[in-house]
């Protein structure tokens, strides 16, 4: 059998001694693919990379044909083997931890050092290496593994992130499964939050969850369809100064929206508002409730509203006068 030529990939001088797949003390070195397996179809040249013992010693599948996937099957090999350690990130704070060691209970054998591992395991699956090249020649190769990221950890796909999470914790994986596609993947944390929420769920209830979270979902459809209307169509709605506050347009365009066109109806819908507005916080959302209430008591005055209302076409276009 003829020699085979692997190329060491450069290593920076702040890396060397490390394992490109973990970040961890590097002793050895794997050669990709295994020279049983070396086949025409692979994307890039042989490579030799520095491992630590751990990544080094992990099987991988003959198929893999090129260094990302490689990568990406390592940190699940990771994942999956310091699921435990992991899982204690996502079921307990360090706070809880700490005070779970003077009852001693709830973690059993798990020992002192678990928020420690658990941080290890949890930056060795989150590292990145560093870019490729080969006698200062970048490898341009494309990265075609889809990893997703949840908090601060890369996993090598949404559902190998499924599959840890469902692991470490009695989630139900049918449930996050379809709730994370119903709210889209952007929205995973909350998905994960309703699945925390109802762990080992019956059939029935499994649905009845869903069912309402779809409801839930086209309903804020709906309400961000109207609310990117009545955008567009009071794009001209200004700020009012009055009496040293300020009326925003968002705040006014709200009230447009509610037909809340005098301060009585306004102060039936301060509930309203204020959730409304309550990702604001409360001083903010209050100056401009309070804007709001001195500019509607203005308009109670027709001359005023003549002369100084700068929004009195959008009121009229309302038919709100
Ligand atoms: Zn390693």
């Amino acid at each position: 059998m003829p020699t085979l030529n692997y190329s060491l990939i450069d290593i920076p001088f702040n890396c060397r001694h490390t394992c490109w797949f973990c970040g961890e003390p590097s002793s050895t070195t794997i050669e990709f693919p295994d020279s049983s397996n070396v086949t025409a179809s692979l994307s890039h040249p042989l490579l030799s990379l520095p491992t630590c013992q751990e990544c080094g010693s992990f099987k991988y599948p003959r198929h893999i044909r090129s260094v990302w996937v490689l990568r990406s099957h390592i940190k699940q090999t990771l994942i999956t083997k310091y699921t435990k350690h992991l899982a204690v990130g996502e079921n307990w704070t360090e706070e809880e931890l700490k005070q779970s060691e003077f009852s001693g209970a709830i973690l059993g054998g798990f020992g002192k050092s678990a928020w420690q591992m658990y941080l290890i395991a949890k930056q060795r699956v989150a590292y990145q290496g560093w870019g490729l090249s080969v006698d200062d020649q970048p490898l341009e190769i494309l990265d075609d593994t889809s990893s997703f990221e949840f908090n601060g950890v890369k996993y090598p796909s949404l559902d190998a992130c499924i599959d840890f999470l469902v692991d470490g914790s009695g989630i139900d994986r049918e449930l996050l499964t379809q709730l994370v596609e119903i709210v889209t993947p952007t929205r995973f944390s909350y998905a994960l939050q309703i699945s925390k929420l109802h762990k080992r769920p019956s059939m029935t209830k499994r649905q009845q969850i869903i069912d309402e979270i779809t409801l839930q979902e086209i309903e804020s459809q709906q309400i961000q369809n109207d609310k990117h209307t009545l955008l567009h169509i009071n794009s001209s709605i200004v700020d009012v100064e009055i009496s040293g506050a300020t009326a925003p347009a968002f705040a006014i365009q709200w009230a447009m929206s509610k037909r809340a066109n005098t301060l009585a109806k306004l102060c039936t819908l301060e509930d309203d508002f204020f959730d409304e507005f309550a990702h604001l916080g409360g001083a903010a959302s209050f100056h401009a409730y309070h804007g709001l209430q001195l500019y509607l008591q203005a308009r109670e005055d027709s001359s005023w509203v003549e002369k100084q209302d700068p929004n009195l076409e959008v009121w009229l276009t309302h038919q709100l006068i």
